[in-house]
Formats: structure tokens, C-alpha cells, sequence
């Protein structure tokens, strides 16, 4: 039997099956709560962005935005099925360091990359810093001087569209945080300081419009609008570029109101769409790089929790208290994330009634799904929150001094520990006496 909606099996004890591997008995090997993730669902994603450009005949790179998920195994993966990485912090460059991935393929991201974070970049050779504002350009343009070094740049842009002229809100708007805008014309400042400049080769223009976007016309947009100033910029400058990055925020299955298109579907629209503009502007094509994390990641996860409280308020609700919450997965208290869930152990019962899943912290806001169908459930049985392959570890945090769960993957019915559980002698090790 196939899970609804969600790429998982339930083996003939009743029980979920994940990458091969009986999720009830990872939950007694392992404990919970635990973060189990099917390894070939992970190779799978990355393939469907890969191969599709390669059948295209495309120049592209696929650069995992490993803020999704960031552990050295995970990156290894990322290494074994040819990705790029993204990285945004010291963090996450010294981790992507630790794994070994290849410095010329991390691209470092930020709105406010401090003068360590791209001293560490160029020490290390990265191959890309995606510059977000001018203070950058001047930091980087130093510390490339000091260091004799050249890098590869991109810049990011907010395309800015206007709901008047398109119906779409965009998230990519003026009034963000990021990046340089490219109605005000500090775009095109930014680009005289780039281009042409003695250490820093400038590549091409960046955007990232969103995150969880289920069509691809909003994509398209972005590409128009990065169309129209580059032209500007050709017919201008002679500025002719070689990279298009059109970032990530491909949507996934949370639940099954969610209906994610395939990945292969937005990389050849995205791709006949730059023809298209390349073909107008009569350009060489550029390499398109892409920044996938949630689509990596998010549905190859999942939660293993194990029942605790169950509170029954008569004609109100029923509250199922789980050994977890917003400590390993703060997106539904951040916003109102949706997930499903089974019980694990009896996965392919019926629904008799909804319950609400509760995490264990002291916030009422802790809740982890509102009113979802479960069979009967008892202490000790095993909950499976799907999809939380992304912004899940990631998002960990230790409020209440929760230990943060341990890791497993699961590649054709093997399982293997890849990140430990940690101990409470993890918790106090930052704390020092005041005695
Ligand atoms: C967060 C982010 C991504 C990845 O977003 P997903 O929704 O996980 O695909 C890609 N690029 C940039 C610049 C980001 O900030």
C-alpha cells in the first residue's frame, strides 16, 4: 500500500516504510523524536533539475540552498550527485568546507555578508559571492586587493514588479531587504561599480523571488524583467552576461491541497523562456544556474514523534502531545506551516476522528497540525509528520533546553546515524560557572 500523497509505503505489519526501512523499528533503534530521510527521494530531486537541463543541452548549474538542511552527510550527497551549494553563513561555508565539497562550486549568499564571512570566502576559493549591496562591492572589492585574488560575482536584483501591471504579488518586491532594486536605478549604479572592475569579474544578475511558488509564471516574470535591463545594459554598456540566476522557492507537498508541479516542468519553461529573451537580444545563451532547497529536501524528511498526553476536552478538541514541537520544527508557530501526519504504526487504519498534534513547550502557539484524521491513538504510538526534509534540523532550536534530535538516512533499506542526538552535556557546554 502507497501513503496518500506522500512517497511512502506501509509494509504488511501495517507499519510506514521508509527508504526500505521499517519506520516503527528506526524509532525503537534510534529514539524519537527523529528526522529520517529516504537518501534516494534526495538523489531523485537532484536529478529531475540535472538531467533535464542536460537533455536540453543546457549550460546550468544546480546549486542546493543548503540552508534547507545543512549536515556534512547531506552535503556529501550533494557532492555525489554533481550539485553546486549554496551557503549563507560562516556556518554554513565551514560545514560545506568539513564535507569536502569542491570550494568552486559554494556560492555565498547574505544581505549582510560581514567582512569574515567573504574573508573566509576568498581565502577558500569559493566560486561565486552573489553581492546583495554596495557595501559589499566595496568590502570585497578591498579584500580582493589585499588577497591579489579575482572572483566571480553576481549580482542580486529585485525585479520589483508592480501588481498593476501583472496580477501576481510578487515577493521579489521593492521594499525588501535584499538585493539592489532595479526600478530606483541602483541596479545599474551597482553595475557600473562591478563591471569592468580590476579584481572582480562580474557574471550576471541573480534573483530569488520567493519560497513555496507553485507556478511557473512568477518565474517567467522575473526573467522578463531581468530581460529588460539587460538589454538596457547591452545596448548601453556592451555588458553582454554569462550566468542567469533565477534562484529557488519551487513548491512542495505538505499536504494534499498542495499540487507542486515536477521539476523538470519549470526547468524547461524557465529554459524556453531565456531562449527566448537570448534569441531577442541576439546574445550567446548564458549559463542559467538554479538554487533549489526545499525541493531537495522537504519531502524526502520526516518526523518520527512518540505519543505521549492525550488530552479529550468533550465537544472541543482532542490534544495528542508528542515528545517534540516547535523546537524541531518551528514552521508552524513561525507561519502556520501545514503538515499530514500517520501513525506510523498503524498506517494503513482508517481515520476514526481528528485530533490536534501538540508539541511539548511551554507556548500555547506550540501546536504541530490542527484537526487531523487519525485512527485511534494510544500512548506510545509513533507519529510520522511528513515533509520535513526542509527548514526542519535546520530550524532547531533549543528553547525549553530540548535536546536536538538525531538524524538517520535511509538508502535502499540500510540505515545509517548521520547526525547524533545530542546529550544534555550538549546543552550546558557553552555555560560557565559563576561561582
Ligand atoms: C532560501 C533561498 C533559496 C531556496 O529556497 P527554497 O524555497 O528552499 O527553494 C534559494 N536562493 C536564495 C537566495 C534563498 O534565499
Amino acid at each position: 500500500m502507497i501513503i496518500d500523497n506522500h512517497p511512502f509505503e506501509v509494509n504488511d505489519k501495517g507499519h510506514l516504510v521508509i527508504g526500505g526501512a521499517d519506520a516503527v523499528e528506526l524509532a525503537q533503534k534510534y529514539g524519537t523524536p527523529l528526522y529520517v530521510y529516504d537518501v534516494n527521494i534526495i538523489r531523485n530531486n537532484c536529478k529531475a533539475f540535472i538531467e533535464t537541463f542536460d537533455k536540453m543541452e543546457v549550460t546550468a548549474k544546480v546549486a542546493y540552498a543548503s540552508k534547507a538542511f545543512s549536515s556534512i552527510a547531506m552535503l556529501q550527497i550533494m557532492k555525489q550527485e554533481n550539485m553546486c551549494l549554496d551557503v549563507v553563513s560562516e556556518g554554513e561555508l565551514y560545514t560545506a568546507l568539513q564535507a569536502e565539497f569542491p570550494t568552486e562550486k559554494i556560492h555565498l549568499h547574505g544581505n549582510n555578508k560581514s567582512l569574515n564571512e567573504l574573508r573566509m570566502a576568498i581565502e577558500n576559493d569559493i566560486g561565486c559571492i552573489v553581492v546583495d549591496n554596495f557595501r559589499e562591492i566595496e568590502l570585497i572589492g578591498r579584500l580582493l586587493k589585499e588577497y591579489n585574488k579575482q572572483m566571480d560575482v553576481l549580482m542580486r536584483v529585485t525585479p520589483g514588479i508592480e501588481s498593476k501591471t501583472h496580477q501576481y504579488i510578487m515577493t521579489g518586491n521593492e521594499d525588501s531587504k535584499f538585493g539592489f532594486n532595479l526600478n530606483n536605478g541602483q541596479a545599474e549604479e551597482a553595475f557600473k561599480l562591478l563591471w569592468n572592475h580590476e579584481f572582480i569579474k562580474f557574471k550576471g544578475l541573480h534573483c530569488h523571488i520567493g519560497s513555496q511558488i507553485f507556478e511557473t509564471d512568477r518565474f517567467l516574470i522575473a526573467t522578463e524583467v531581468l530581460f529588460q535591463e539587460l538589454k538596457n545594459w547591452k545596448n548601453t554598456y556592451g555588458f553582454i552576461p554569462e550566468v542567469l540566476n533565477l534562484g529557488g522557492g519551487y513548491g512542495i507537498r505538505y499536504t494534499s491541497e498542495e499540487s507542486p508541479i515536477s521539476y523538470d516542468i519549470y526547468v524547461k519553461e524557465l529554459v524556453t523562456e531565456v531562449k527566448k529573451h537570448v534569441q531577442m537580444l541576439a546574445i550567446p545563451m548564458p549559463e542559467i544556474w538554479l538554487e533549489p532547497g526545499r525541493a531537495i529536501a522537504g519531502n524526502a524528511g520526516l518526523t518520527l514523534y512518540t505519543v505521549g498526553a492525550i488530552k479529550h476536552i468533550p465537544g472541543i478538541r482532542n490534544y495528542v502531545s508528542v515528545d517534540g514541537g516547535m523546537t524541531d520544527n518551528l514552521r508552524p508557530a513561525l507561519y502556520q506551516a501545514k503538515y499530514e501526519a500517520v501513525i506510523a504504526n498503524k498506517a494503513s487504519a482508517p481515520p476514526i476522528s481528528e485530533v490536534s498534534i501538540a508539541g511539548k513547550c511551554c507556548e500555547s502557539g506550540d501546536m504541530l497540525i490542527w484537526d487531523l484524521p487519525l485512527p485511534k491513538v494510544d500512548h506510545g504510538d509513533i507519529l510520522a509528520v511528513f515533509s520535513t526534509g526542509a527548514y526542519g534540523y535546520s530550524m532547531a532550536n533549543h528553547y525549553n533546553r530540548f535536546a536536538k534530535p538525531a538524524v538517520v538516512f535511509v538508502e535502499d533499506s540500510q540505515d545509517k546515524l548521520v547526525v547524533k542526538r545530542e546529550s544534555y552535556q550538549d546543552i550546558i557546554s557553552h555555560d560557565l560557572s559563576y561561582e
